[in-house]
């Protein structure tokens, strides 16, 4: 069956794996090699791997376009930033996540780029920012704000300014949305999260159309990677290819379990405000308190992982501004939940008990 025809659901599935002849096997190879017999399409695994072709075909397929994978998410990250030239300026949320937001920090006060910080929800004065800007860096739900862009809008806007847009996907996942199709011309990931799924690797990857615009940046993207040489473990992709199988269903699940915690934290006396776009698994919380009672509310849940990251099977739940390089506007007793895809019963007792701790 031709794999565009199928919904994502089935692709995430069956995409990715080898040829179906007699006596092959039914999953992706895992190929562990430095190198190959020569005359070859790639002969050195700084290049390719196999098990790395597995993961970008599923992914690129999800999203829209074509997919490189990195070492992690990060590495995803510095890649895109390399297609702003030296002096080019970066319009960015104010809140988002904090490891691209300390990057670009650096970058500045080195003076290799400038960065113009921007609230995301309001589209004309992001729209406003962008001339003469060399790009525009979009999270939507941002991290842990869970500010909700209008994608489509600001692409549109920005691409008329000859701004390339980069959309960090991590939390909505290509499942809940696909940047490329709304406009934008770069996604990043961290597979790290939703997309492996089991809080057991690091990773991540870009994504970019298929159209000779896009391919001129992925080719750009690709010889970064090549060359600055931290790839990805096959090992790790394996599992991340491995974990992305399920995604459909994990998704599922953690996305109605938090749609009813958010419902019901909603009217709960221990927090003040929930910030729930209305789709994705993630909530955050300003717990009705300051920064020490928000941290025991995290101290006392037992079924909840007190632990920092996102997008596992299991839920997971943090103090956000326990990190350093989090930016200011995140207020000090925010805690930003992950959920899981545990019985949403059981992690509500486990919640409403821990908020007791205020
Ligand atoms: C975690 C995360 C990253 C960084 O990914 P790593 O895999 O930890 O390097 C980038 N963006 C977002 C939104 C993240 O949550």
């Amino acid at each position: 069956m031709d794999s565009e025809e199928l919904s994502p659901a089935t692709r995430v599935v069956s995409l990715g794996r080898v040829p179906r002849e007699p006596g092959e096997q039914v999953g992706a190879p895992l190929t562990f090699t430095s190198t190959y017999h020569a005359d070859g399409p790639v002969t050195y695994a700084r290049v390719g791997n196999p098990t790395w072709a597995a993961f970008e075909d599923a992914l690129g397929s999800l999203e829209g376009g074509e997919a490189l994978v990195f070492a992690s998410g990060m590495a995803a990250v510095a890649a895109a930033l390399t297609l702003v030239p030296h002096g080019g300026r970066i319009v960015v949320p104010t809140a988002a996540y904090n490891g691209t937001l300390v990057t670009l920090a650096d970058r500045a006060e080195a003076g290799e780029v400038e960065v113009t910080h921007v609230d995301v929800t309001d589209t004309e004065s992001v729209i406003s920012a962008l001339d003469g800007a060399a790009m525009l860096w979009i999270e939507s739900p941002t991290n842990p704000l869970l500010d909700v862009a209008d994608v489509e809008a600001l692409a549109a806007a920005a691409r008329e300014r000859h701004v390339c847009v980069v959309v960090d996907n991590t939390f909505a996942t290509p499942l809940l949305q696909q940047p490329l199709t709304l406009g934008a011309d770069v996604v990043v990931h961290s597979a790290t999260k939703y997309l492996s799924g089991h809080s057991d690797l690091l990773l991540g990857a870009t994504v970019t159309a298929a159209t000779d615009e896009g391919r001129a940046l992925h080719e750009r993207i690709r010889r970064h990677r090549q060359l600055h040489g931290a790839i990805a473990g096959p090992m790790e992709t394996w599992l991340a290819l491995r974990g992305l199988r399920t995604l459909s269903v994990r998704l599922e699940r953690a996305c109605a379990n938090a749609a009813v915690l958010a419902t019901r934290l909603a009217g709960h006396s221990g927090v003040d405000r929930v910030r729930y776009p209305g789709f994705g698994a993630m909530v955050s919380i300003d717990v009705a308190g300051d920064a020490e009672a928000a941290e025991r509310v995290a101290a006392a849940t037992r079924l909840w992982v007190h632990s920092t990251s996102l997008g596992g099977v299991e839920s997971q739940i943090e103090r956000r501004r326990r990190q350093p390089g989090e930016p200011e506007v995140v207020p000090e007793s925010l805690l930003r939940l992950s959920v899981g895809i545990e019985d949403a019963e059981d992690l509500w007792r486990d919640l409403d008990a821990a908020l007791g701790a205020i």
